[in-house]
């Protein structure tokens, strides 16, 4: 039976949009929108279950136009509301944080001005994004942060850019590079291992010289995002769809946002939270997720697993903590496989294989017909840039 049935608080992810207008390099969401009119309402949203923690992600959030009465039916369930943003429309995040000042903001930053941007692809991406959040900070919001994907390009601005978030007084989250249906992407890979974790190891060391026990356990994070980029087995279990779930602009209840195609539990248009939650689909998920081999490691699937498992990255701090007052730091060899490759007991390309980066994978971007539809005439780029036109000119 789902730990739901017996009233305990979840932790969910609302996708309210595949529409954005940032063009990563990472991820080709960009290229494979949502139809307005397909997206999930506020009568969905009415029916999802009692949540401790809710991420709103996209495509981009703010896109919505009707996002503030979306975050306003939230917080009647939500004990917690983080919002994932690329931070451009400026305008639109300053009037949400008027309305719900208690409301978290992660803004996409991925490195200095050069290196964001030309990832990003949006112009004038950081400043837009800087600006965004120093006004943030300066209306006086308490739970605004950067989010970072750390990839062979931006892993040398990991420090500086943590820096500039630590003298902002941010939260600085990170991730590295995902495949999965909700990227629409199969070919990301980290190619120079060593390089990457140096800059993660770096980071794990000044977060664990702060005084701030949440950054000891973001240093645990880090160490683990060393052990996915070498294609280790997680550090802790995933019970994504367990105790979490995440919901697609269709109303679909999906497991998580890291499997190759979209798996589903229910539709929440059609259906009662109660009866998608329990019915045979998600049990049938489950079962998937028990045995899944993607081994991601992002903050949506880690972060309920720290919490559950506690122990484990608790006692790693404790023994870090304390190398550290001998003066011995982290280091990146800790992780068997990192010296492993360094030694030359294992090649790239074993490595490699054991990535989720397929290059002949054919990949399902988890589309409605209807949304597909609307590709068969123009890119995904064309209808969202004249979408958001049409929203300017209103
Ligand atoms: S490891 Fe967990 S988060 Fe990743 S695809 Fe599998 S079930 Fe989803």
């Amino acid at each position: 039976m789902s730990e739901n049935a017996h009233g305990k608080k979840l932790n969910g992810t609302v996708i309210v949009t595949y529409r954005c207008n940032a063009r990563c390099s990472m991820c080709n969401r960009y290229k494979a929108p949502s139809k307005p009119e397909e997206e999930i309402s506020v009568e969905t949203i009415k029916k999802l279950p009692k949540m401790y923690f809710t991420n709103i992600t996209g495509g981009e959030p703010f896109i919505r136009t009707d996002l503030k009465d979306i975050v306003r039916e939230l917080y009647k369930k939500s004990d917690r509301i983080v919002i994932s943003t690329n931070g451009f429309f400026t305008d639109r995040i300053v009037e949400l944080c008027r309305e719900f000042p208690q409301v978290g903001i992660r803004i996409s930053i991925e490195g200095l001005e050069q290196t964001n941007n030309e990832i990003r692809g949006l112009e004038n991406g950081y400043q837009r994004g800087y600006q965004t959040l120093k006004t943030l900070v300066d209306m006086g919001m308490k739970d605004v942060g950067f989010g970072m994907t750390v990839q062979d390009k931006n892993a040398p601005d990991l420090v500086p850019l943590y820096q500039i978030s630590d003298e902002m007084n941010m939260e600085f989250a990170t991730a590295s590079l995902h495949n999965s249906f909700y990227f629409v992407e199969a070919k990301n890979i980290i190619h120079d291992r060593p390089m990457v974790a140096q800059n993660f190891e770096n980071l794990v060391n000044k977060l664990l010289e702060s005084n701030s026990p949440k950054k000891w356990f973001r240093a645990y994070f880090n160490h683990g995002l060393i052990n996915y980029i070498y294609g280790q087995p997680r550090l802790l279990p995933c019970d994504m769809s367990f105790d979490t779930f995440f919901i697609d602009p269709y109303g679909d209840v999906m497991p998580c946002n890291g499997t190759k195609d979209k798996e589903v539990m229910g539709n929440l248009n059609t259906q009662t939270w109660e009866e998608l939650w329990n019915s045979p689909e998600a049990e049938q998920v489950r079962k998937k997720v028990r045995c899944c081999d993607r081994q991601c490691w992002m903050i949506g699937s880690v972060s309920p697993a720290m919490h559950k498992y506690i122990w484990k990255p608790a006692w790693w701090v404790i023994r870090h903590k304390i190398k550290f007052w001998t003066k011995k730091k982290y280091s990146m060899y800790e992780n068997r496989i990192v010296r492993d490759y360094r030694d030359g007991k294992v090649t790239k390309e074993e490595l490699d294989r054991c990535s989720t980066c397929d290059l002949n994978a054919e990949i399902n971007n988890g589309l409605s017909e209807a949304s597909k539809e609307q590709l068969r005439i123009r890119t995904g780029e064309e209808i969202v840039d004249e979408d958001i036109a049409g929203q300017m000119r209103e």
